[in-house]
């Protein structure tokens, strides 16, 4: 450990999820020196919540209209695969790719509906529909009479995903106990340092060029110390189901409906124990599910399985939920926004990636506006290591 009681970075970015984490990859890569900051273990939050989607915009699209939201994720998956190869600035080599295509299926009220639009040369290249004789042991039943096609939105694994992405800032990663052992330093409604006090009580001074706020919803209580009334954050709770038994076949898939959201997402993980479960989101863990008990969300997630798939004989499965939140920023309609935000305050970045897709464009926005100083130490701090979370399927 350095003695000194002044320490200065490029960027420091406080949070530890993948949008620090990804970000922290890419600016060590291009040379900057960067100290991120986590309150807690990493992943805790959103990411290690997530289904490790990586969206291509193609659900957006239903209707015939490639969106803005659309656009700004067409080009996530080949990035996100890239990164899996050990290509590009951060490298995933080590990490899991669950899947490398999800299934889009439908509910017969919009059987016709999905074929025109996913047979249509607008989205050629990107879905493809999977003959009768290829469908996944999942959908092969007869009781299920719609079309199936292949989108090409792979599915990664967010706990090899975290891990990895922490290996690769291992060194420049610490957990700080913000009113305990640190605090923010604000001058002129800037910040303008972090302030350490180790256990031997000397204290170091910690300042950049730049600091990132990565934090998830811990974003919404710093901008209030720094009197920031912009930007919004919003917070939206979700309530996604786990279906968890030693036999649960592959199942990746998006389910489209009539309305603008898919009644369900579906992704499937292997827990510590090595048994499969599926991962439940889309509708039915929004709104109303969020307004449902832990067992009245069961009960409704097993009616909906009982509609959708009655040839799935989930009888001996166990059945949990799991409660989580995004933050994003407020877009007013309570709608997710389009693509990775990122605001500049001064010296600031106040970042949502508003999807774990997004944390490749998100790194490029905050490279784009920094560099790297020339001839910086490294930090060296004497604060403890953060652990990595626990995913949802992994708390019961
Ligand atoms: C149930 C669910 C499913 C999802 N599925 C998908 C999906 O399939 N595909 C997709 O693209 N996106 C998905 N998302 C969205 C995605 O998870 C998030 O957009 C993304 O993970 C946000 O990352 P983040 O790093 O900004 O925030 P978080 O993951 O929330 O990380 C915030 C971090 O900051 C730390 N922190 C908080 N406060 C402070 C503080 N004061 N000081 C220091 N550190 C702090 C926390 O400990 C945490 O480590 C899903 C989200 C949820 C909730």
């Amino acid at each position: 450990m350095s003695n000194s009681q002044q320490q200065h970075a490029d960027t420091i970015i406080v949070g530890g999820g993948v949008a620090a984490l990804w970000t922290a990859n890419v600016l060590k890569k291009a040379g900057q020196s960067v100290c991120v900051l986590t309150n807690g273990p990493l992943g805790d939050g959103q990411s290690l919540a997530a289904q490790g989607v990586i969206h291509g915009g193609l659900k957006y699209a239903v209707g015939g209209k490639l969106n803005e939201a659309s656009q700004a994720l067409a080009h996530m998956p080949t990035r996100w695969l890239d990164a899996l190869d050990g290509k590009g600035p951060v490298d995933l080599s080590k990490a899991e790719l669950l899947s490398d295509h999800q299934i889009l299926w439908s509910l017969p009220s919009v059987f016709s509906q999905i074929v025109s639009f996913f047979g249509s040369k607008a989205v050629r290249g990107r879905c493809s529909i999977i003959k009768r004789e290829e469908y996944p042991s999942v959908f092969d039943s007869p009781e299920y009479k719609g079309q199936l096609f292949r989108i090409e939105e792979p599915v990664v694994d967010p706990v090899s995903i975290l891990s990895e992405l922490a290996a690769g800032v291992a060194e420049e990663t610490w957990e700080v106990e913000w009113g305990k052992n640190s605090r923010l330093e604000f001058n002129d409604n800037q910040i303008s340092g972090i302030i350490l006090t180790d256990p031997g009580h000397s204290m170091t001074r910690l300042t950049a060029n730049h600091f990132v706020l990565a934090a998830g919803s811990g974003n919404g209580p710093i901008m209030e110390a720094l009197g920031w009334s912009k930007p919004q954050m919003q917070i939206r709770p979700l309530h996604q189901l786990i279906i968890r038994d030693k036999n649960l076949p592959d199942f990746y898939s998006v389910c489209v409906g009539n309305g603008s959201k898919p009644p369900l997402v579906s992704t499937t993980h292997t827990d510590r124990a090595g048994r499969k479960v599926w991962y439940i989101g889309g509708e039915i863990a929004e709104q109303r599910g969020v307004s449902r008990s832990e067992d009245e969300q069961i009960e409704a997630g097993k009616s909906l399985f009982k509609e959708l798939m009655p040839w799935q004989d989930l009888s001996a499965a166990e059945w949990f939920t799991c409660r989580s939140q995004r933050a994003e920023p407020l877009t007013g309609t309570g709608d997710r926004p389009p693509g990775a935000f990122c605001e500049r305050k001064g010296n600031t970045f106040i970042v949502w990636p508003t999807k774990f897709a997004l944390a490749p464009n998100l790194a490029d926005q905050i490279l784009s506006q920094t560099s790297a100083e020339s001839d910086l130490d490294p930090i060296d701090l004497s604060l403890p290591r953060p652990k990595l979370g626990i995913p949802p399927w992994d708390i019961q």
